[in-house]
């Protein structure tokens, strides 16, 4: 397991993510996702929704709006219950959750050790005087308010007059636009129970603690599911949706034995719920939640339905009745998932003497699928053959020609990135005085650093099998084989 400040650190050297307005400063709690960034979150969120909308039959997709009507976060309880116990320090004016106080290290002015000052590690005691941290862990000297309840909602105003009428929220979280949507989306859509509605979408929250990069911060992204069904079928789905959603990021490469279901105890649970099980992974922070997975009974629905005064229901054609379903929330934040499949991805190790790092991204999760390397980059056919493959695997998948260094330093770069495949063009590809063109490019696997002879022409249709994990097969093909005194740098 790496540390946090290496991914933070590869993260903005090779433009994956940066801190928000940085050149001010930056903010501390917001995050740009750069060029490589936005494609490996792109892909992560891609995933999602093909394999939980586009792939089910029982699933439908939504896109509400940010800012919505006042009442809903009246109604969803919001207003009145989303908040968070915190404490500030007398002295140094920071301000922290009460509940994940002791999850940081804290600072201490030791009086046993002549006053030094110490940092120790969470929810540690000190080693000289025995004492455990009563004062503020960052400043290690001022004391700590009671704690108090903050909303964490976004207030802004709508509208040009900045009066009380028109203030309004940034959602905390995207499942309310699907709840209000419930009548809408069932009538359109001629939906039968039990049936789902997706969305992914920007969520805001006034954290007290933003922070661990990506993992809290106060602008994020959820990928969340309701999932409506009939009361006295909603354990059996809560079940099957923990299951689905536990089996789902190993699909995409990530470890298993980093990743855990967490029950959540009778006392934490959140007003609304019967049962919550997180997905939790293990950051290099500890572990931490990914996803939650929750069986909100038919809370929202019913509030929804009071406030507003139109009913949420769905008629039952077998008994004749209205029934206002239960519904189970599968909610995970994309941002999470993608800091999650980074850490997993990141591995260390040493080629040769030197050391190497690489990216084990999934090929579906990569954000770039395919480099095309030419071998010399003063031989105008090497060029010419290698931008015009280049071009034609683009339309399928996202691929990038590099000829800014020699080909060990291309091959290393795109380990860090997490490229799959690369592909090399070189002098037997396109010939020259001494012999004929053989018309064919060198594959070199990621993972593996083997590599491969193929004729040019069948580049596309060797790579879908590749991208389909069958580098092994492929490998062992005796038509592909390079005679081990002919394999380039690796
Ligand atoms: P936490 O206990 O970490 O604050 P939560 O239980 O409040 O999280 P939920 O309300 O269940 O989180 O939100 C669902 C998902 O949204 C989380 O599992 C997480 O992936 C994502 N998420 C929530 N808050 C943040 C945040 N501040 N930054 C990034 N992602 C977040």
């Amino acid at each position: 397991m790496t540390d946090m400040e290496t991914i933070v650190s590869l993260c903005k050297r090779r433009g994956f993510i940066f801190q928000s307005s940085e050149i001010y400063g930056g903010t501390g709690s917001c995050w740009d996702y750069g060029p490589l960034g936005v494609l490996l979150k792109n892909n992560v969120k891609r995933a999602w929704w093909r394999d939980n909308v586009e792939l089910r039959s029982d699933m439908v997709g939504l896109d509400a709006s940010i800012l919505m009507a006042t009442r809903v976060w009246k109604a969803s309880g919001h207003l009145d219950h989303f908040t968070d116990p915190m404490v500030d320090c007398k002295a140094c004016k920071r301000r922290f959750r009460s509940d994940k106080i002791d999850e940081e290290p804290w600072t201490h002015y030791c009086e046993a050790a002549k006053g030094n000052k110490f940092i120790i590690p969470a929810g540690e005691a000190c080693k000289h005087c025995n004492h455990r941290r009563s004062l503020c862990p960052a400043c290690g000297k001022g004391e700590l308010t009671e704690p108090r309840q903050f909303n964490l909602m976004f207030k802004t105003f709508m509208g040009p007059v900045e009066d009380e009428a028109a203030v309004t929220y940034l959602r905390p979280e995207t499942a309310q636009g699907i709840f209000v949507n419930f009548d809408n989306v069932l009538q359109s859509m001629r939906l039968k129970l039990p049936f789902g509605i997706a969305q992914i979408g920007k969520a805001f929250r006034n954290e007290i603690t933003p922070g661990n990069f990506t993992f809290r911060t106060r602008e994020f992204e959820q990928m969340e599911i309701e999932y409506f069904v009939m009361p006295g079928t909603d354990e059996e789905w809560h079940q099957r949706w923990l299951d689905e959603r536990f089996a789902w990021y190993p699909k995409y490469g990530m470890t298993k034995e980093n990743l855990r279901l967490r029950e959540h105890e009778k006392d934490e649970l959140a007003h609304y719920a019967k049962r919550t099980a997180d997905i939790e992974y293990k950051f290099p922070m500890g572990w931490s939640e990914l996803e939650g997975i929750a069986n909100r009974t038919d809370f929202d629905l019913k509030q929804h339905a009071k406030f507003s005064g139109r009913a949420l229901e769905y008629f039952d054609e077998e008994t004749k009745q209205k029934v206002v379903p239960y519904v189970i929330e599968p909610s995970a934040g994309a941002d999470r998932a993608t800091l999650a499949f980074m850490v997993d991805a990141y591995n260390q190790e040493e080629v040769r003497g030197e050391k190497r790092v690489v990216l084990r991204f999934h090929p579906e999760l990569a954000p770039v699928k395919i480099a095309v390397l030419p071998l010399l980059k003063k031989n105008d056919r090497i060029v010419e053959t290698a931008k015009k493959l280049c071009a034609d695997l683009r339309k399928r998948w996202y691929s990038v020609y590099d000829d800014t260094a020699s080909i060990g330093r291309l091959y290393r770069r795109q380990d860090e990135v997490g490229t799959p495949f690369c592909v090399t063009v070189d002098v037997q590809t396109v010939g020259d005085d001494k012999a004929a063109a053989d018309d064919k490019v060198t594959i070199r696997d990621r993972d593996t650093m083997q590599q491969i002879r193929v004729p040019l022409a069948n580049v596309p249709e060797i790579m879908s099998k590749l991208m389909e994990g069958a580098w092994a097969e492929i490998a062992a093909s005796a038509d592909y084989k390079i005679p081990a005194k002919e394999s380039s740098s690796l």
